[in-house]
């Protein structure tokens, strides 16, 4: 139809030339592997990112090839991921902390024509390397001792004084690809457009959602191969946001004194993160937090108790929200509604310890399992499905599990949930950690809360037991804090009055450590897979 709009592609090459233009000057601080703090901008990172991309192009690198990166969170990492989708290649970004197999597994199924490596961390490539054939290899290296057969970084980017500026392209290209953390399961790929990113970058920016702007100063703790580093890198560059990036150093010391001393007023990062910032923040009193205006948790479920921690003890604000890398990933946002605002602090808690409610042009509903759709009544539980023009339409390259789609298009999350009548989410457990106890579900998510509150348990995962009786029955698996040492009476006592008797656990086992996923999850499948024969021949209790 004539006289519309113009028809301008929502890309990141767009986004980056407004950023070169608007606000060359603001700052990206980034900590070094020598712990010293650099100062950069905009114009400088931007100009990095043009580089690499004229660099890569010069390699033979062509529009739609994977370019991979194996790094911490530094500019040049921020130089992929803004130079290679500009550049018409897909930044993939690898996941450090997996094994050797599966990232092998994963750079191959990916096809990744070139691979950027942080020097640093060459002792845990060098195992990938030797499974995944040849490969272009370009390391970062502030000395010219690389590996032989690899590429030095700093001098590939020197050579490239002419590079062009930033140009469009079909919004419908492939950005980023992302591959799951693996939590359940083997990782599957997820590619993101340049439209896809950019709305996204719009939603997050929001003042409901993470309320960014030109004067925020933005601390990611979440790692840049973590799920699109939560689309922060992109929303900064779109509003004009100072980023402070950790490097390597993502101890709840280091991360304090950079909240501190660059006057941080939003930090984002799972609940692990979270846990050993406030338990920093007990033991180390006196900081002055007082710029930091959110901290987004998400990747797992936020216990009330840790949120009102943050709050009484510290002044901390922590916004619980929800995602995927398969929304790429913000889905869902937990902020107290305005009518609620005079409400009792207890009502305001509850809403905030729940998973909130869909970001603009995200739609969920939630399935039973007789395959009807469930009310929102906040009762019904159901598996959660979303969809949205961030949300997945297939695993990359595109045959991977189509089961997780619906006949209509919808996302399947594999999350159990129910949902309020305003759209709130409550997640209770992903499908596969639910207990499933004589026909019924118990929510290990909603016993892990409660439990956590215990003076005794430092940390706790509840997983599924195949039971004789029962079919499944719930297994504590704690911590304990120091000089502690919690018991089935104890728990069960405190169990008593919150929780229904039958979800009590049947056991609790104490543990010295629990396995994590490399984003900071815990591997509940494989502690199932260890404790297996618990219940054998136990009696039901
Ligand atoms: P993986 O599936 O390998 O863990 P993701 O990082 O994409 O990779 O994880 C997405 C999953 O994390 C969700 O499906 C959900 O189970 C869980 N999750 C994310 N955010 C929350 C949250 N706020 N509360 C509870 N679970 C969450």
């Amino acid at each position: 139809m004539r006289g519309l709009m113009m028809d301008m592609p929502l890309s990141i090459p767009a986004l980056l030339r407004r950023a070169e233009s608007v606000h060359p000057h603001k700052a990206i601080v980034s900590r070094l592997v020598d712990r010293s703090v650099m100062r950069t901008t905009y114009a400088e990172t931007l100009d990095g990112a043009r580089r690499l991309a004229a660099a890569l192009r010069a390699l033979g690198v062509q529009p739609g090839d994977r370019v991979a990166t194996f790094c911490w969170n530094h500019v040049p990492h921020l130089h992929a991921y803004y130079g290679i989708p500009a550049s018409g290649a897909i930044l993939h970004t690898l996941n450090i902390r997996l094994h050797a197999e599966e990232l092998a597994y994963i750079v191959t199924h990916a096809d990744d024509a070139v691979i950027i490596v942080d020097k640093v961390l060459w002792p845990v490539f060098e195992p990938v390397r030797a499974r995944i054939g040849h490969r272009r290899i370009i390391v970062i290296s502030d000395d010219h001792d690389i590996p032989p057969g690899t590429l030095h970084y700093g001098d590939l980017l020197a050579a490239q004084d002419d590079a062009p500026p930033f140009e469009d392209m079909d919004e419908h290209t492939g950005a980023v690809l992302c591959y799951t953390s693996g939590t359940t399961g083997r990782s599957k790929g997820v590619l993101y457009s340049h439209r896809a990113l950019v709305l996204h970058s719009f939603a997050e920016a929001l003042p409901d959602m993470l309320d960014l702007a030109e004067a925020s100063r933005v601390l990611a703790v979440v790692p840049m191969f973590h799920a699109n580093a939560w689309g922060l890198p992109f929303a900064c560059a779109l509003v004009g946001a100072t980023q402070i990036l950790p490097g390597p150093y993502l101890d709840a010391a280091s991360i304090v004194s950079l909240l501190e001393s660059e006057r941080v007023t939003h930090t984002a990062g799972v609940p692990t993160i979270a846990h050993a910032l406030l338990a920093h923040l007990d033991q180390h009193p006196g900081h002055d937090l007082s710029a930091l205006r959110l901290m987004l948790v998400g990747g797992a479920a936020m216990p009330e108790t840790t949120i009102r921690a943050f709050d009484d003890r510290h002044g901390v604000k922590v916004i619980h929200a929800w995602g995927m890398t398969e929304t790429a990933p913000l889905g869902t946002i937990s902020r107290v509604p305005s009518e609620l605002a005079d409400a009792p602090a207890d009502e305001q808690y509850a809403w905030r310890a729940t998973q909130g409610r869909p970001g603009p042009f995200v739609e969920v509903r939630a399935r039973a399992e007789d395959g009807a759709l469930v009310p929102w009544d906040d009762q019904a539980m159901g598996e959660l499905e979303v969809r949205g023009p961030w949300v997945a339409s297939a695993y990359y390259p595109g045959d991977d599990a189509p089961d997780r789609w619906t006949d209509d298009g919808w996302f399947r999350t594999g999350d159990i949930v129910t949902i309020e009548k305003t759209g709130r989410l409550t997640i209770h457990d992903r499908a596969k950690d639910l207990v499933k106890s004589g026909g019924e579900w118990i929510s290990t998510v909603t016993l892990e809360a409660v439990l956590l509150e215990h003076e005794a348990i430092a940390e706790v995962v509840v997983i599924a037991v195949p039971h004789e009786r029962w079919g499944e029955r719930p297994l504590a698996l704690v911590v304990a804090t120091p000089g502690c040492r919690p018991t089935l009476p104890d728990v069960r006592q405190h169990l008593d009055g919150r929780v229904a008797r039958w979800w009590y656990p049947d056991a609790v086992e104490v543990v010295d450590s629990l396995p994590r996923t490399g984003v900071g999850k815990y591997q509940k499948h494989r502690l199932r897979e260890i404790y297996r024969d618990y219940f054998e021949e136990s009696a039901p209790q």
